[in-house]
């Protein structure tokens, strides 16, 4: 299908591409069996200028949008969904700087994180509050010109491997929703350290770890914003990281139907190669059509984003619902095509499976956004009524 994309995004899809295959491909199980953070990797990347997309030209970006971001990550994901996200999560903690930081923060932050030289990590979750990020319980407490935080964020991915930390923190309680606050951290920051790497049942090359606070000083000037805004800081930054994820997953799914066509063609069974089989044709086709139907839902989504329409609150929950339900169909049919050596390690589609499975869970699990889809859809309903 003709997404009709602009000579500048066929140019960023195609590096992207070349990057995948030529340098993930090769050591993507290795990276997958040692769970190891693909930091090779994200230097190539890093001197593509590919962590430049997401930030804009002022602060040493190239100024790009969801779209161009969005192609990166599908193509990455197409050959590791691990590296994929390695990436996205890069932008995802950028967010709250690039839309509610102060320009001394914005110039103090971004340029290195364009450059690659630094990464960038979101803290949000934390033990006791996952869907239910009102039970927040990590606090900054203001004395004396800086801000003292404790608690522990649970999940985070890049922990530990990124070096600016945006977090989601209370700072009054008695406030509520309006109680929460962002705040920049940066690593090495005393009071401020990291649990143990996750074991994860995919993505397992990414970084997945705890973020702990314990009287961890700030300077004021860390504040993202300002006092009270934490949730809407929170809101809009999901709200813009959810193509991505839907990116990530079509990106898996390309990659197991290209494997399990290939395999079909492959596997002769009964004389004649499994192909042939209806029922095996019936099951590609399948998967063939809900994967292009959900990235045309993610490409439509992003091109919105891109235009600059205010609220895609429900767009971008329906995006990510779609695409990450359908990675998870589609790796699991592409596992059963490939049969019993599917479930093998030393083929792709096993590793496709557990990695597709995260997101449905992770940037809000996909009931919760299936909450967020009827409440805008019902809230819509009554203002037009
Ligand atoms: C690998 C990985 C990476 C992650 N990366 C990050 C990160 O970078 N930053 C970050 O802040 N967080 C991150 N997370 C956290 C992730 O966003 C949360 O795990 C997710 O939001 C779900 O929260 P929970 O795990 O506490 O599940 P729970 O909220 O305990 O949910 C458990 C189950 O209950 C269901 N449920 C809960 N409430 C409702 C409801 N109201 N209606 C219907 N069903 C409901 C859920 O859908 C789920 O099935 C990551 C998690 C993982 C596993």
């Amino acid at each position: 299908m003709d997404y009709f994309f602009s000579e500048k995004q066929k140019m960023i899809r195609s590096l992207a591409r070349t990057i995948a295959n030529e340098k993930i491909l090769p050591v993507r199980q290795e990276l997958d069996e040692k769970e190891e953070f693909p930091w090779a990797i994200l230097k190539e990347m890093a001197d593509a200028d590919m962590f430049r997309l997401f930030i804009p030209e002022e602060y040493g970006g190239l100024g790009g949008g969801c779209l161009d971001l969005c192609l990166v990550v599908e193509e990455l994901s197409r050959v590791c969904g691990a590296v994929g996200i390695s990436y996205a999560a890069s932008a995802l903690g950028s967010y709250p700087l690039l839309d509610y930081g102060s320009e001394e923060q914005k110039r103090k932050y971004l340029p290195d994180i364009a450059a690659g030289k630094k990464l960038a990590a979101f803290g949000l979750t934390e033990s006791g509050a996952g869907s239910d990020v009102s039970a927040l319980a990590t606090t900054a407490v203001r004395q004396e010109g800086c801000y003292v935080i404790n608690g522990t964020k649970q999940f985070i991915t890049n922990g530990g491997e990124a070096e600016v930390y945006t977090i989601i923190v209370m700072t009054d309680r008695s406030k509520g929703a309006r109680g929460a606050s962002a705040f920049l951290v940066e690593k090495g920051t005393p009071g401020f350290s990291f649990g143990q790497k996750e074991k994860k049942m995919g993505i397992r090359s990414s970084a997945t770890r705890e973020l702990i606070f314990e009287n961890c000083r700030v300077p004021e000037e860390n504040l993202i914003g300002k006092e009270g805004i934490g949730f809407i800081v929170t809101m809009k930054t999901v709200d813009r990281a959810r193509p991505g994820v839907g990116a990530q997953a079509i990106g898996i799914a390309q990659g197991a139907l290209e494997a399990a066509v290939a395999y079909a063609r492959e596997r002769v069974q009964f004389g004649h190669p499994i192909s042939s089989l209806q029922a095996i044709q019936h099951m590609l086709a399948n998967m063939a059509t809900e994967l292009e139907a959900a990235r045309a839902l993610v490409y439509a989504v992003a091109r919105t984003v891109d235009a600059g329409v205010k609220n895609f609150t429900e767009e971008s929950a329906m995006a990510k619902v779609f695409a990450t339900d359908m990675a998870m169909r589609v790796t699991t049919d592409a596992v059963q095509i490939f049969g019993g050596v599917g479930y093998m390690r030393d083929y792709p589609v096993e590793k496709m499976m557990r990695d597709a499975k995260i997101g449905q869970i992770y940037d809000g699990t996909n009931q919760v956004l299936r909450n967020v889809i009827a409440l805008e859809l019902l809230r819509r309903r009554a203002m037009r009524e």
